[in-house]
């Protein structure tokens, strides 16, 4: 018999807290990765890099796992097929693997444990993506925050050195199938094209991360980590990242409290995925012009921080946290488009794109969330260009033509179009 470990967002061998216990378990394990066409079958186009960084990441686990002698069986198909099938081929003792908090992947993680259990074989999962998920950082009464501070405040007071440590997997590789190595699709069997955006390395770069206080708001300056898309596929560890960050920088820690935040609110609001956090603001009567968002959408705005950094994600999947928070501002108070539609939109674009956090994000910029920005403050894209790219370097390398007759008039007035938005979340708050 074998134990499967299955690597779903944890794509990395070290500090890999279910492969540790699988290891553990005492049965030698097999590595397993689904190409989950469930999910694949969604995506916007054939060209997503996302596809790509996994098809890169898991030859490398594989060859990896070479090394150590075993190997990584690679499917393909909706994981309830890929069970039942390997159900019929292999005798499996018991399958591990790590917590994923997203609505889709709980039904799916639930069919998997159903169908398992019907043969009497046992489904282990365990946290790796967080430091706190689900119940372990709630108020004394037992009810979920949704306030950041007050959380933050009890995470540090649970925080011990115990949730933080490594999982020492490499002591029980010993533990892994011994097998020649399995073959693995191509991208193009998988279904995907290659990419030419390029992926941001996953060595912590400390010498920014220890400025990051002072430089992480300019988006011109190379002043944060961007390791988000390694925590997202867990291509690095968060305890790991945890640990440098209380060496290196507290701000930066706090950054990654509100990645457990948002992973908590999913987890205890799924519905935050289809609806404002706040009932009213599901009320609000969007003008959802779809000219005015092909322009967002392309950079086109004549806005040159908002172009910029829609023309950044276009071209590279990413865009500073600091833009982020401007365009989507723009996008739901400016032009009083539905948040959803910008979800949606960065949904297809993010190389870092989590659920959780963009969701987060986006229902902060629009009001709706917990914790979120009042809806009467509303970005001014210009200020804020005066504020964190002073020198227009950001905004010149993004939008050259920004000082050009060729650049597009303002889709819309600042100060009308603040106006018009206060007086619109004011009327529809009222009457809900
Ligand atoms: P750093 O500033 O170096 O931060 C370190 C890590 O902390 C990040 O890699 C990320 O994992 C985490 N982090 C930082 N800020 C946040 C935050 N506000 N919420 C949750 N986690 C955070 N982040 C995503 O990872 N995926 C998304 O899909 C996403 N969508 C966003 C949408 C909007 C509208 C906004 C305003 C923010 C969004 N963010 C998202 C948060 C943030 O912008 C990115 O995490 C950050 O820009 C990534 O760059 P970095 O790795 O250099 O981050």
């Amino acid at each position: 018999p074998v134990a499967i470990f299955w690597f779903r967002r944890d794509l990395r061998l070290p500090d890999n807290a279910g492969l540790y216990h699988a290891l553990k378990g005492g049965t030698p394990v097999l590595p397993l990765f689904i190409f989950d066409t469930d999910i694949l079958d969604k995506l916007p186009d054939t060209h997503d890099p996302r596809v790509q960084f996994i098809h890169d990441t898991i030859t490398e686990l594989a060859r990896s796992l070479q090394q150590a002698g075993s190997g990584l069986l690679v499917k393909k198909g909706q994981p309830r097929a890929v069970f039942a099938d390997l159900m019929q081929n292999l005798k499996i003792a018991a399958v591990y693997t790590n917590h994923d908090y997203e609505p889709y992947a709980e039904q799916r993680d639930t069919e998997i444990r159903n169908l398992l259990a019907a043969e009497n074989i046992s489904f282990h999962t365990f946290k790796d993506q967080v430091i706190f998920e689900k119940n372990e950082v709630v108020k004394p009464d037992g009810k979920p925050y949704t306030v950041f501070t007050p959380y933050k405040k009890r995470w540090f007071l649970t925080l011990n050195n115990f949730y933080v440590q490594s999982y020492p997997t490499e002591q029980y590789f010993k533990n892994l199938v011994g097998t020649a190595p399995f073959p693995l699709p191509t991208l193009a069997e998988i279904g995907f094209k290659p990419t030419s955006i390029r992926f941001p390395g996953k060595i912590a770069p400390e010498a920014i991360i220890k400025t990051y206080d002072q430089t992480r708001d300019y988006p011109a300056q190379s002043g944060t980590s961007r390791l988000s898309l390694h925590l997202r596929f867990g291509t690095i560890s968060i305890r790991e990242t945890v640990r440098l960050a209380q060496r290196l920088n507290s701000t930066w820690l706090n950054e990654l409290i509100w990645r457990d935040f948002y992973h908590m609110i999913l987890y205890h609001f799924p519905q935050v995925a289809i609806q404002a956090f706040k009932p009213a603001y599901n009320h609000i009567p969007w003008r959802n012009n779809e000219d005015e968002f092909a322009h967002w959408c392309a950079g086109t705005t004549g806005y040159p921080l908002v172009d910029a950094g829609m023309r950044e994600l276009n071209a590279t999947g990413f865009m500073h946290n600091r833009v982020r928070m401007v365009v989507a501002s723009f996008l739901c108070k400016h032009l009083l488009i539905d948040w959803r539609w910008g979800e949606a939109y960065f949904a297809g674009k993010l190389l870092d794109y989590d659920l959780a956090a963009n969701n987060g994000g986006w229902q902060w910029a629009a009001g709706s969330g917990c914790d979120a920005a009042p809806y009467f403050r509303v970005f001014n894209p210009s200020a804020q260009i005066q504020k964190f790219d002073r020198q227009k370097l950001y905004v010149q390398h993004w939008v050259p033509e920004w000082e050009s007759s060729n650049y597009n008039k303002p889709l819309v007035n600042h100060e009308l179009a603040r106006k018009r938005a206060i007086n619109t979340y004011k009327e529809a708050l009222a009457t809900f």
